[in-house]
């Protein structure tokens, strides 16, 4: 490309969903009805987590979401965080339960996840809403690919016959992600670490998707001129800069598009949580 790719800039998109979100909330509280709840559940001192939790309570209080804050001690047993989520689950102030995770030491967080109820699950990661999403069926979306989906679409539009590669295969990111694309009728190449010849599929792809958590690992002539391209991807520098998968210098002379890190997927996970818990309150309504 003779001119730099568009920065896909996910900080206004998510500013613009969160403030749609904060005018359908105001619209249910002018009907009389109560706020949607968000319950967050973080076990443990983990710094991050506590930065994410802020974050999330913060962007609840932007949209008009009610959040239920329940900060746990390291040493809190898997007994007692299955009963909190028990009681949320029947508690019809909560809309959405959000475990953060990852949960300390000996700690299984899969049982407890699988424990919320599914119409609660707000981050989308329960087997029934796995399920939902590969059978077609409305159901809850994990938030990061569902808002790296959104700027796909507000990027490029229709996605039908477009190829598509996704390198990564998590529950969380690249199998959702996946599931997204061929939805929107795309052709899906899905990659791992058992993926041979990485860079000659990414070449065919009209669209990368990274989220394998390697610094840089996507360069520049791995990328087919005009492909817009996600990075999904969350690296912590040796000098302390955040940094994706994808090496951005390099991808914004070849791709006509590409997401930044930080300020570009990362702000509209926390906006696709406020629209699942405003979904699941509508729902229940
Ligand atoms: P994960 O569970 O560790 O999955 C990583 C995936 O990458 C796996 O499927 C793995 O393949 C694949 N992989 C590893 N090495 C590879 C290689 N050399 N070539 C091709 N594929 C390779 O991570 P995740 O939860 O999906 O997250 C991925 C990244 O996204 C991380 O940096 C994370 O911090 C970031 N993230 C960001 C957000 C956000 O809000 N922006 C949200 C979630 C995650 P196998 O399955 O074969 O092991």
């Amino acid at each position: 490309m003779d001119t730099q790719a568009q920065k896909i800039d996910g900080k206004a998109a998510s500013a613009r969903l969160m403030d749609s979100i904060r005018a359908e909330v105001d619209s249910l509280t002018i009907a009389g009805r109560r706020k949607p709840g968000l319950a967050v559940i973080l076990v443990g001192d983990d710094p991050a987590s506590h930065v994410y939790v802020g974050n999330k309570v913060k962007a609840c209080n932007t949209c008009g979401i009610e959040s239920f804050e329940h900060r746990l001690p390291a040493d809190t047993t898997q007994s007692d965080i299955a009963l909190l989520i028990e009681e949320l689950n029947t508690d019809d102030t909560v809309d959405g339960i959000l475990l953060q995770l990852p949960l300390p030491k000996g700690l299984d967080s899969d049982p407890l996840v699988q424990m919320i109820h599914p119409d609660k699950d707000v981050d989308g990661l329960t087997a029934i809403n796995a399920g939902r999403l590969v059978a077609g069926i409305d159901g809850m979306v994990p938030c990061t690919p569902q808002g790296s989906m959104i700027l796909l679409k507000e990027t490029l539009g229709d996605l039908t016959g477009k190829t598509a590669i996704v390198i990564g295969r998590s529950l969380l990111f690249g199998k959702p992600m996946g599931q997204l694309l061929l939805a929107e009728n795309a052709t899906l190449i899905q990659a791992h670490s058992k993926t041979r010849n990485l860079p000659e599929l990414c070449r065919q792809a009209d669209i990368v998707v990274a989220a394998v958590g390697r610094p840089k690992m996507v360069k520049g002539d791995w990328l087919k001129p005009g492909a817009v391209v996600i990075d999904v991807g969350i690296n912590r520098m040796d000098d302390g800069k955040l940094c994706g998968d994808v090496d951005y210098a390099e991808a914004i002379t070849i791709a006509s598009a590409v997401t930044p890190v930080p300020g570009g997927v990362g702000p509209m996970t926390i906006a696709c949580l406020m629209g699942n818990t405003l979904k699941a309150a509508k729902k229940k309504a």
